[in-house]
């Protein structure tokens, strides 16, 4: 007999609440969809802007591009607005377009299998609900599994310990003597939030960032009025910020006469900022500008002129129950310790699977061979499904939300072509079009400073870079423009 789950209950399952859903839901109503459910994990939306609540959390785009390009705000407090504020604009824009009915709760999918059959999907949550889609778009984000360091020790300490994305607000920092590992994007705004009330702030640091001017302020009322009444200066902008930040963009990518200049800017604000020699020569970066992600903030530096802050640069070779023990032998002793050593990237995925064509693990493929998609976007031997900011999505100089909105007509026009195929249909991109579109993208990175010998984040273990696109954003937007439908087979029929 057959089962309402031998046919897809949706057509469309979207994995995830966070800035990705969110614009998938809204392209796929504009779009004229209204058949779609939205998972998410947590019991909240908002993924990133929901998890990371740390102390002097906020925006390191300008609010004004970091943004849905059809919801626009203009009511940003800030040129970098924090997080609580992004948040809210999230909820609100959830609400307004009537999103909220289509999320269910507290479903993270960990087993999602597809039915080749029928040429649709079976997703199991943890809890072990079952529901059926025709198609998938993932919208998992990047950046959400915390990584702890791998420390000799580190379950003996006797303090508070936590990581910058699982901030305990119950932990009174006033007063205390707290250690920081890692110097990344989230430190460098933990650090000038906290100095001020801790006791003693020890930031332990491996690499040096390249850090620069980041020129916040508030907005004022008049302006705000100003963008309500007006919302085309709003969008005025918006454009020229993107345009400043494209233009900068190509230091990345070969201008060396830019990359000369921001490269001089940084270490001018380094000598203005930091008064110690001996603390300014451990805060110079010894690799080129940009190869790690460049850090925008004119409160970090300066922070190491305090009294009460101290900057190490020995190796951390042991965890205590009382402190931290460094290379050259010493003990740090600290009553908190503060972990910002970011995230696993996607490519490692231990407690969910997502299976295609023949039983082949979309994870256990990229932990293998590293993570790639086609365009980003769609996987070969996973048909039907998509990926919104997948694999080489990444950027060093603008907002991800232009990559997301660029994915989206390359996904609705996939999703045209999957509804003409009829019931049982499926669309799979053939693998020597992924194998091509890949060597090209990987070609891309020569010339380029993410290959310029730092290690980072961009890369996965063989050194590949399998999370940074390679170019500017616009020309990711037309290259996402058109579905290149030759790239994938098709499957049409109906269900007997
Ligand atoms: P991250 O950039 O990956 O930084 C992790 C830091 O921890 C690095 O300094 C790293 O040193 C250090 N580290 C890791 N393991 C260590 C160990 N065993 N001992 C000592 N140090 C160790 O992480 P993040 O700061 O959380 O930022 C991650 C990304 O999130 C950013 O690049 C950005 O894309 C995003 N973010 C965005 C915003 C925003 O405002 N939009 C804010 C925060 C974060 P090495 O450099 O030597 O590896």
């Amino acid at each position: 007999m057959e089962s309402p789950l031998d046919r897809p209950q949706y057509a469309i399952g979207i994995i995830g609440a966070g800035f990705a859903g969110i614009i998938a839901a809204m392209h796929l109503q504009r779009s004229g969809r209204q058949d779609f459910i939205i998972f998410e994990r947590a019991d909240a939306i908002g993924g990133t802007w929901r998890d990371n609540t740390y102390p002097g959390c906020a925006c390191d785009v300008p609010s004004y591009v970091y943004s849905i390009a059809d919801a626009p705000n203009p009511d940003w407090s800030r040129m970098y607005s924090p997080q609580a504020e992004i948040l809210a604009y999230m909820q609100g824009v959830v609400q307004n377009h009537g999103l909220e009915a289509h999320i269910r709760y507290d479903a993270d999918i960990v087993h999602a299998e597809f039915v080749e059959a029928g040429g649709y999907w079976k997703l199991t949550d943890r809890q072990g609900r079952l529901t059926t889609v025709k198609a998938v778009v993932a919208a998992l984000g990047p950046l959400n599994r915390p990584k702890m360091p791998a420390i000799a020790g580190i379950d003996q300490f006797q303090g508070a310990a936590f990581h910058t994305s699982q901030w305990d607000h119950h932990c009174d920092l006033r007063g205390k003597r707290v250690a920081v590992i890692g110097t990344g994007a989230s430190v460098a705004q933990v650090v000038p939030a906290i100095a001020p009330m801790v006791g003693q702030l020890t930031v332990f640091q491996r690499t040096a960032a390249w850090i620069s001017a980041r020129n916040d302020h508030a907005v004022s009322a008049g302006q705000r009025l100003r963008f309500k009444r007006f919302p085309g200066l709003q969008r005025l902008l918006r454009h020229a910020i993107y345009e400043v930040m494209e233009f900068r963009g190509r230091l990345f990518i070969g201008n060396q006469f830019l990359h000369s200049f921001v490269t001089r800017q940084s270490l001018k604000k380094l000598a203005r900022e930091v008064h110690d020699p001996e603390t300014r020569s451990k805060l110079t970066p010894t690799y080129k500008l940009g190869c790690k992600r460049i850090l925008a903030s004119d409160d970090y530096l300066p922070s190491f002129n305090r009294e009460n802050v101290q900057l190490v640069t020995d190796a951390i070779t042991e965890i205590l129950p009382t402190g931290l023990r460094t290379a050259d032998g010493q003990l740090h002793v600290a009553d908190v310790i503060i972990y910002g050593t970011g995230f696993e990237t996607s490519e490692i995925h231990t407690d969910a699977q997502i299976i295609g064509l023949g039983g082949r693990e979309l994870f256990t493929q990229w932990a293998k061979s590293g993570m790639e998609a086609h365009r980003s976007t769609t996987f070969s031997g996973y048909p039907n499904l998509t990926y919104v900011l997948g694999p080489n999505t990444g950027l060093g100089h603008s907002s991800v939300l232009h990559i997301m909105e660029s994915q989206m007509p390359y996904i609705l026009q996939y999703l045209d072509v999957l509804d003409a195929l009829g019931p049982d249909g499926f669309l799979d991109v053939k693998p020597e079009a992924q194998a091509t579109y890949n060597a090209e993208l990987q070609a891309r990175f020569k010339g380029t400073v993410w290959i310029s010998g730092c290690k980072s984040w961009y890369m996965n273990t063989q050194g590949k870079i399998v999370v940074l696109y390679p170019r500017l954003t616009r020309a990711f937007r037309k290259a996402m423009a058109r579905l290149d439908i030759g790239s994938y087979d098709q499957r049409s029929g109906t269900l007997q």
